[in-house]
C-alpha cells in the first residue's frame, strides 16, 4: 500500500492520468568508447503498484483537472513574469523596455444585458430598465434574441485568430512609421514581441488581453532604440487595431467583414509592485494573464468543455439559451462546404474560436516547453542524487503505449487521503 501511495503522490493531484504500458532501462555509456555498459534503472509497468506508469493529464482546463490547471496556470505566469522583468534566461533588462497591457473586444452583434457603472464605481440602469446583480445569469445574453446575430458572433470568433495576425503585421507598420523608418530598415532597429491570452466574454465573444513590448533588433537581450517609448507603443497599437480587418464568408448574399470591437483598452505597465493600487503592475498583470489562461468557453456556456457529437447532446447540457444559440448556429454554419476550413462543427463548444488559448511571440520570453522541460530535468537530477549515480552519460531506450486514462475508484480514493497542494508536486520554488 504505501509503494502504491507514493506512486500516486507523483501525479501531484492529477485526477485524470494516462495510464501507460510498457518498459523504460537506462544504462551507463563508457564516453570513450561509446560501449553501452550496465543497467542503471529498469523500470517495468507490470511490476508498478498500479499496474501501469501513471502521467500526469497536463489538461490545461480547470474544469478538467484542477491540479494540472494550476501547473499550467504557474508556467503561464512565470512565462509572462519572465517577459515583463526577466529571468528564466530572459535579461532584467527587458523591465525597462516599453511595454503595454492591452485588451482588444470584439464588436457588437446586438444589445445584451448589462451593468454600466459610472463615475466612482456608480451602478446605472440596463436598457431592459432593471439594475442587475453583478451575478445575474442574465448579463451578457440579448435584450432579443431574435435580433441579435448570431451568425456574425460565431463567425467572429472563428476570424478572431486571423484578425490577431493581421493586427500583429499592422502593429509593426505603424511602429515603424512613427520611428520614420521603412520596414525592412524597422528589423534592423527594433523588434515588437506579445503574449495574448483568449478571454471569453459572458456575451460568447472572444477577446483578447495582451502584453506588448518593444526590443531591440535581437529581442530582450537588446536595448531598445531611444525612440521606443510606450507612448508610441500606445499610439501604434490604437492605429493597427482601427485598421485591422479580414474578410470573412459570403453567406446567403451577405458579405462578412471583421473587426475589432471600438472598446479598446492599452495601459502603460509599471515595474513598482507596490504604488497603492494606482498602476498596473508586471505582477498583476501576469496573475490576470495566467488565470485566463486555464479557461475555456466555461465563461459564456457554463461547463461545456468538450467537444460535441451530436447536435442531440445539446439538449442535455445544463447552459442558457444564449450559449445554446451560439452552439446551434455554429453547428448550422459547419455544414457549409464553403465553411469547411473553419471546422465550426469541432469548435462548436468553443462557440466558433479555434484558436490557441495562450500564444506568444518567438521572443517574448521563454515557453511552456521549456518550463516542463526544467521541471523534468531537475526530478531526473534530484532521482540521480538520491541514488548517488551522478549525472553520468546514460542511454536510454523505452516502449509505451497508451492504456487508458483516469484512476480506479480505489486509487482516486486513496489520492484523496494524499490531499497535496495542487500542483507543487516536483515543482523547483520560483523566486
Ligand atoms: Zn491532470
Ligand atoms: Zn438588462
Amino acid at each position: 500500500m504505501p509503494a502504491l501511495l507514493r506512486q500516486l503522490a507523483g501525479l501531484g493531484g492529477c485526477t485524470h492520468p494516462i495510464r501507460l504500458d510498457g518498459h523504460r532501462t537506462e544504462y551507463t555509456v563508457d564516453t570513450r568508447t561509446g560501449e553501452i555498459g550496465n543497467v542503471l534503472h529498469h523500470l517495468d509497468s507490470s511490476s508498478l503498484p498500479a499496474g501501469h506508469l501513471l502521467v500526469r493529464c497536463n489538461n490545461r482546463r480547470i474544469t478538467r483537472c484542477a491540479a494540472c490547471a494550476e501547473v499550467y496556470r504557474r508556467d503561464t505566469f512565470h512565462l509572462i513574469t519572465s517577459g515583463l522583468r526577466g529571468g528564466k534566461g530572459v535579461p532584467e533588462r527587458v523591465a525597462a523596455h516599453p511595454r503595454v497591457f492591452a485588451t482588444f473586444t470584439a464588436p457588437g452583434f446586438g444589445p445584451v444585458h448589462n451593468r454600466p457603472t459610472g463615475p466612482a464605481g456608480s451602478v446605472r440602469r440596463c436598457r431592459c430598465g432593471a439594475l442587475h446583480d453583478p451575478d445575474d445569469p442574465a448579463l451578457g445574453t440579448p435584450l432579443d434574441p431574435d435580433t441579435y446575430d448570431y451568425e456574425a458572433a460565431v463567425l467572429w470568433n472563428a476570424h478572431a485568430g486571423p484578425l490577431w495576425r493581421r493586427f500583429s503585421i499592422y502593429l509593426r507598420r505603424e511602429v515603424a512609421k512613427r520611428a520614420g523608418l521603412t520596414q525592412r530598415a524597422f528589423r534592423e532597429h527594433a523588434r515588437v514581441s506579445f503574449a495574448k491570452v483568449a478571454e471569453y466574454q459572458k456575451r460568447g465573444a472572444v477577446h483578447f488581453h495582451a502584453v506588448i513590448r518593444i526590443d531591440g533588433p535581437e529581442g530582450g537581450d537588446t536595448p531598445p532604440p531611444a525612440w521606443a517609448t510606450a507612448e508610441l507603443l500606445t499610439d501604434a497599437i490604437r492605429a493597427a487595431a482601427t485598421a485591422a480587418r479580414v474578410d470573412g464568408p459570403v453567406i446567403e448574399g451577405r458579405p462578412h467583414t471583421f473587426t475589432f470591437g471600438r472598446q479598446l483598452d492599452v495601459r502603460t505597465i509599471r515595474s513598482a509592485d507596490f504604488d497603492g493600487g494606482q498602476e498596473l503592475t508586471e505582477r498583476a498583470v501576469a496573475a490576470y494573464i495566467a488565470k485566463y489562461a486555464t479557461k475555456g468557453a466555461e465563461t459564456a456556456t457554463g461547463a461545456l468543455d468538450r467537444p460535441l457529437r451530436f447536435l442531440a447532446e445539446l439538449a442535455q447540457l445544463d447552459i442558457n439559451d444564449h450559449a445554446r444559440r451560439l452552439i446551434r448556429t455554429a453547428w448550422t454554419l459547419g455544414a457549409r462546404k464553403d465553411l469547411e476550413h473553419l471546422r465550426l462543427r469541432a469548435w462548436a463548444h468553443m462557440l466558433g474560436f479555434r484558436g490557441h488559448f495562450s500564444t506568444k511571440s518567438r521572443r517574448y520570453s521563454t515557453t511552456l516547453g521549456a518550463l516542463r522541460d526544467a521541471r523534468a530535468e531537475w526530478r531526473r537530477a534530484q532521482a540521480l542524487e538520491a541514488d548517488g549515480t551522478g549525472p553520468d552519460t546514460t542511454l536510454v531506450l523505452a516502449h509505451w503505449i497508451y492504456a487508458g486514462t483516469g484512476l480506479t475508484d480505489a486509487e482516486a480514493w486513496l489520492a484523496e487521503t494524499l490531499e497535496p497542494a495542487p500542483g507543487t508536486e516536483g515543482e523547483p520554488t520560483h523566486g
